[in-house]
């Protein structure tokens, strides 16, 4: 436990930009009485206006009120499946991980395991964001071979998840025996509607939200005021997806201009990439040292026009409108952890897990999605190959 607590405080931001112990102390007051975090702001504003931290000597952030430093990319381990990659991220000074029970089938989150155990004094170099709910830690932690991990990220992405109150009352439970620090959440769809309700509760300090979409007025005025109010936020599927398993020959100057942009005025701390090979670490390391900065409008214009028509941007803008209840934002994204990310199994189990009723095969192709979706996709085509592919 010591060692954990002089862990936290060294991440803590630079002497001067705040009162550390004032902070945390607010901190953690709002967290255990779910009130709203709203008196964090102002010092939260002060604490960013001030923020310039390095991690490694590398770019970092603090990620809002947790206080913990982290690099402005972190690494996401939905590929990740060799823990010598593990060893090659830290080494390059990449301090936030993140993974997930399902990801590569569990054995993601045994190959951090097989890290920690071969190399001890490695759990105490990452920031480990989990996905998972505070009354399933045990066996994650027991896979993970650790007795706590930083921040819980499960997926809430509806807003009866979200006002879910069993999960602060379980959370509160969870840290007191020691084994978890912060309380987040992940979410794909609805994100205007659920950040803004986090942002009111209070006892969320830090979110993982899909940047797909990250244009969107309302999205973005939401993302200000969440950062605002002291939450910490965690950007995924922001980057070009053919990178997470290329190693080479994916345009790093689109990526670099994407990431300065989702750090810079798209309001996120860090960026969680996907990576499955020592070149693909290497150049996010070089992207991270010399090029956060880089913006090239035109180059992430041609990206986002390239993705028109073939790629869901989980806008919300079709949820709930189906008549016949298919989860259609959803499917398309199982469908897409199938084709883009060859997570075929995964993709399998979370099209299975869908409330009955609600998958591809309920479409009566009426068209009324098509109409309205913001990337023009062609979905029914779509749910028809991830019904086949899926089920
Ligand atoms: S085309 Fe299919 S998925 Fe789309 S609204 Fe109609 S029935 Fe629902
Ligand atoms: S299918 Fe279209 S409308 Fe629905 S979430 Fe995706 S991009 Fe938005």
């Amino acid at each position: 436990m010591k060692e954990r607590q002089d862990y936290r405080f060294d991440l803590m931001p630079a002497a001067g930009s705040i009162n550390r112990r004032e902070f945390l102390k607010k901190s953690s007051m709002a967290a255990a009485f779910g009130v709203a975090a709203a008196s964090l702001g102002a010092d939260f504003g002060l604490a960013r206006a001030a923020e310039k931290v390095t991690v490694n000597g590398l770019p970092g952030t603090v990620l809002g009120r947790t206080g913990l430093k982290v690099t402005k990319i972190s690494f996401g381990g939905m590929l990740f499946t060799d823990p010598a990659i593990l060893l090659r991220v830290i080494d390059q000074g990449i301090n936030l991980i993140h993974t997930a029970p399902e990801y590569t089938n569990g054995k993601s989150m045994e190959a951090f395991g097989k890290a920690f155990k071969q190399n001890k004094s490695l759990r105490s170099k990452v920031v480990i964001a989990l996905k998972e709910r505070p009354e399933d830690l045990d066996p994650c932690l027991k896979v993970l071979n650790t007795d706590y991990v930083d921040i819980l990220v499960p997926p809430l992405e509806r807003l009866d998840l979200i006002n879910d109150p069993s999960i602060p009352d379980n959370f509160q439970k969870a840290k007191k025996a020691g084994k978890c620090g912060f309380m987040g959440y992940a979410c794909h769809d609805n994100m205007t509607e659920v950040l803004n309700r986090s942002r009111e509760l209070g006892y969320y300090d830090v979110t993982l939200m899909s940047y797909a979409n990250a244009k969107d007025p309302g999205f973005l005025a939401a993302a200000k005021a969440a950062r605002e109010a002291g939450i910490g936020i965690m950007t995924m599927k922001g980057l070009p997806k053919e990178i997470a398993r290329k190693s080479e020959g994916f345009n790093l100057d689109t990526a670099a201009s994407l990431c300065g942009t989702m750090v810079g005025p798209q309001h996120a701390n860090t960026v969680l990439a996907s990576m499955s090979s020592f070149q693909m670490i290497d150049n996010y390391h070089d992207l991270l040292e010399t090029k956060l900065t880089y913006h090239n409008q035109e180059l992430e214009n041609r990206y986002w026009a390239e993705q028109m028509g073939s790629y869901c941007s989980m806008c919300g803008n079709c949820t709930g409108i189906c008549p016949q209840g298919v989860r259609i934002s959803d499917v398309i994204r199982y469908r897409m952890y199938h084709k883009d990310y060859q997570l075929t199994e995964y993709a399998r189990q979370e099209y299975a897990a869908l409330p009955q009723g609600c998958d591809g095969s309920f479409c009566r192709e009426c068209g009324l999605c098509e109409g309205i979706c913001t990337r023009r996709l062609p979905v029914r085509q779509m749910l028809r190959e991830a019904h086949s592919i899926l089920a």
